[in-house]
């Protein structure tokens, strides 16, 4: 029987279910319905947020630190079952599933934690007989809108902090992913969360993106999701004075330098582009190498690709999943064409039937790129990589750099030197050596530069600079 999901507004589970939820490695499988919410019931989702905003504001560290804790003891106790619904709903093989659920309950027990390592400053004032006090608030109503491709790790990395530093929550979760949303939010309740302080939407992003812009109450909104969407809503936010935050797009290199370690090479790259089917921000998706190690580098990865068991993200031995949904497979399949149009060499990519209908395609790469090509300039979220071949490091550099995001970048090298360099002169976010560009931990920030990220860095302490804002005080004792 599908799940019924329901919105959650001010305590009160309510909607009827409209919208399938579709199992992409099976899609006989309707997994669950989840309503869509109209115009009035996204704002009375906020309503209700505003409404509860005071007393979560004002409960002590303790009270908040007793919820998020609980939460992230129940998701690590259902890490099997709560990977299940993932796989089963996004198509993420089920030992990456369990992995992304341990890390979402890993997050909620470090946010936890941050309830009681909220400070602050006291400072003499430069006039006689004052002081100085720097204190951190909540925001107030945070909107929350996330994508599909990491259904509970990104909800729980804006939720917690949200509600560590005492905000309360509009969350709408993606439309393809609504199961692990449920789960979360329930999860969140049970561990004693009051009426009002999360509230649950599902429907049109467009529908809630307006709403949660022009309703006035919303104090600000975080994003995940891709860069068109992203941009126009931290305009439409900014426009109105509300704080935002957009995690988005990536197109992020590994660089291969003559001297790597090949086999730790061809790890790093299969890892950071084909796992999660490719459906990561942080992907690595342009393998630049030098033309020293190019053509054993292209040849071991293409063995290996060869290997990787493509199937349903259920079964244990499968190690690349579905696409997503029909348009993301539709999309995949387009670039790759546009790929060999352009010039490239496409190994691979092709649809693989199994026992069950669903959005298969096996690891693709293209070869023979250059940067200027459409597949190094666009974001393609699918398990499909090219490769450009340089005659050295500093060409390597240069065309690492040159794209329009800086998510994530990464080095596979022996010299501790190139290695430094690349760190330092790399224009992205997050620097990876002999590591793969995708996969980060959960307690340090996250984010990137250009086109990927705008805004405060999201995780580890960092996120109070988005879900804090700073009062200065001052007190005058003789008065
Ligand atoms: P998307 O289409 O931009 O959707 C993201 C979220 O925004 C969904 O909840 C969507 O709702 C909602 N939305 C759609 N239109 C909206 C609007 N006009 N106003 C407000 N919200 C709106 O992205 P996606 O396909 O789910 O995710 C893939 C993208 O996310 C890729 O570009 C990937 O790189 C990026 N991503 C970035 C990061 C990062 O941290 N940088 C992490 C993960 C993913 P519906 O589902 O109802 O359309």
């Amino acid at each position: 029987m599908p799940t019924r999901y329901q919105h959650l507004i001010g305590g009160e589970w309510c909607g009827e279910g409209e919208v399938a939820n579709i199992n992409p490695s099976d899609t006989n499988e309707v997994v669950g319905e989840a309503p869509a919410a109209s115009k009035s019931e996204v704002a009375s989702a906020i309503e209700a947020a505003r409404a509860a905003g005071d007393s979560w504001a004002f409960s002590t560290p303790q009270q908040r630190f007793d919820v998020l804790d609980k939460a992230g003891t129940e998701i690590l106790a259902r890490v099997g079952e709560l990977g299940e619904v993932l796989a089963r709903e996004e198509g993420k093989p089920i030992a990456e599933a369990k992995g992304e659920v341990a890390r979402a309950g890993q997050l909620f027990k470090f946010f936890a934690g941050e309830t009681l390592r909220l400070t602050g400053d006291l400072t003499p004032s430069v006039r006689p007989g004052l002081t100085v006090e720097v204190t951190r608030e909540p925001v107030g109503v945070v909107g929350i809108v996330t994508p599909w491709n990491f259904p509970i790790a990104i909800p729980a990395w804006k939720i917690a902090p949200a509600l560590a530093w005492g905000n309360t929550v509009v969350f709408k979760p993606a439309s393809n992913t609504p199961g692990c949303a449920f789960e979360l939010v329930n999860v969140l309740v049970r561990a004693g969360l009051p009426s009002g302080v999360l509230n649950l939407v599902y429907g049109s992003g467009s529908l809630v993106g307006s709403v949660l812009t022009e309703s006035g109450l919303v104090d600000a909104i975080s994003f995940t999701g891709s860069t068109e969407i992203g941009r126009q809503l931290a305009v439409d936010a900014a426009s109105r004075g509300i704080r935002v935050q957009t995690e988005m797009g990536g197109k992020n290199p590994m660089v291969v330098l003559d001297d790597a370690d090949l086999d730790l090479a061809v790890e790093v790259c299969l890892n950071g582009a084909y796992f999660s089917t490719g459906q990561r921000c942080t992907a690595s998706s342009r393998f630049i190498v030098t033309e020293g190690i190019h053509d054993r580098f292209v040849a071991a990865l293409e063995e290996r690709m060869r290997a990787m068991r493509v199937g349903s993200a259920l079964d244990p031995a499968t190690v690349v999943g579905p696409v997503v949904d029909q348009s993301q497979l539709d999309q995949d399949r387009r670039y790759l064409e546009v790929a060999r149009a352009e010039g490239g060499e496409v190994v691979g990519g092709e649809l693989v039937p199994q026992a069950t209908p669903g959005y298969f395609l096996s690891p693709a790469l293209v070869k023979g790129t250059t940067n200027d090509m459409t597949i190094n300039r666009e974001e393609v979220f699918g398990p499909v990589a090219s490769v450009v071949k340089v005659r050295d490091y500093d060409e390597a550099l240069a065309v690492a750099n040159d794209t329009p995001f800086g998510l994530s970048s990464g080095i596979c090298t022996t010299s501790l030197s190139r290695a430094a360099h690349f760190r330092r002169h790399s224009r992205s976010g997050m620097v990876m050596v002999n590591v793969a560009t995708a996969g980060v931990d959960y307690h340090v920030p996250f984010g990137g530069n250009k086109a990927s990220s705008y805004g405060p860095r999201e995780q580890g302490s960092y996120a109070k600079e988005f879900y804090s804002v700073v009062k200065t005080s001052y007190v005058n004792a003789q008065g």
